[in-house]
């Protein structure tokens, strides 16, 4: 079995990554504060709070009306670079799925490509420019890698940790964090962080749901 979702385990598994971001929202402020402004972990808690209460009030939930009306939350609650960064992320992954009525490892692999170009697009960022990019484009690079959603979670929350991670030693070309210079390295970016924790939940969504690869 490789492994699919339909709407209603999208409504789940957003709840999943609101949790996360919930427990996680102290630390991802705590990175922004060394080199932006301390918002990121709450701006995104907020956004996901009432991205979860939405999509739990969908009627006839699908996977791409679900990421729709998050990237909605994301657009309208978060604010800032990121919110639209964010936003744009879940929109493009919506719209790579639409009519899909469940996503398996190459639907969830085209999705997360085309969200990742969509933040490329939109922020001008590439990898190395110390940005949610360092831990998204690996993420995507172990989806497109993957033959099971199983295998596919647990590789790209890897990923996103590992290219989180490294994100300490690279001076930042944008946001906020590009007028600190080179005292950002030793730091993690934070929206790389969110990405990271963003992918764990996911992870952690499917072994919850379907047990271990
Ligand atoms: P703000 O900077 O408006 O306070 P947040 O604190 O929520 O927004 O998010 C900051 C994060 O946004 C950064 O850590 C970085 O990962 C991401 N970011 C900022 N600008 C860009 C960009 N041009 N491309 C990609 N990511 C970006
Ligand atoms: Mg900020």
């Amino acid at each position: 079995m490789t492994g699919a979702m339909n709407g209603q385990d999208f409504v789940s598994m957003i709840r999943s990554i609101q949790r996360a971001i919930d427990a996680e929202q102290a630390e991802l402020n705590t990175l922004d504060s060394a080199l932006g402004d301390g918002d990121h972990g709450g701006a995104l808690a907020t956004a996901f709070a009432d991205a979860a209460d939405k999509v739990a009030a969908l009627e006839n939930p699908s996977p791409s009306s679900v990421l729709m009306a998050t990237s909605q939350s994301l657009l309208n609650r978060m604010g800032g670079a990121s919110g639209a960064l964010y936003g744009t992320l879940f929109l493009r992954m919506s719209a790579a799925l639409k009519d899909c009525a469940e996503v398996d490892v190459a639907g969830w692999s085209a999705a997360i490509s085309a969200g990742l170009a969509g933040v490329q697009a939109r922020g001008k960022s590439a990898p190395g420019d110390k940005t949610m990019v360092d831990a998204l484009a690996p993420a995507a690079t172990a989806f497109a890698a993957a033959d099971t959603l199983s295998s596919a979670f647990a590789a790209a929350a890897a990923a996103a940790q590992e290219g989180a991670a490294r994100t300490a030693g690279m001076v930042a070309k944008f946001g906020r964090a590009k007028f600190v210079g080179e005292r950002a390295v030793g730091h993690v970016d934070a929206g790389a962080r969110s990405i990271a924790v963003l992918f764990a939940a996911l992870q952690r969504y499917w072994e919850d749901e379907h047990g271990k690869a």
